[in-house]
């Protein structure tokens, strides 16, 4: 896993502040019911090198929870 240095700002999915970004070119499992840290993760795809992968937006309760949560 490669932690982009070039990651915008906010979110480019939601638009929303995140916690922290991770970056995956391969496949992983995904579950936050019992997650207290993140309420929510988008996803975004990119391409590294010419090849895929997928950026992780960790958003945080707090980040989602003023309705600011483009859903
Ligand atoms: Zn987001």
């Amino acid at each position: 896993m490669r932690v982009p240095d070039d990651a915008p700002p906010t979110c480019p999915v939601c638009g929303v502040a995140y916690d922290s970004v991770s970056e995956h070119d391969a496949g992983l499992m995904v579950n936050l019911l019992d997650n207290d840290a993140y309420r929510r993760i988008c996803f975004d795809p990119v391409a590294v090198d010419g090849r895929p992968h997928v950026r992780f937006y960790h958003h945080t309760h707090g980040q989602v929870a003023d309705g600011g949560n483009g859903e």
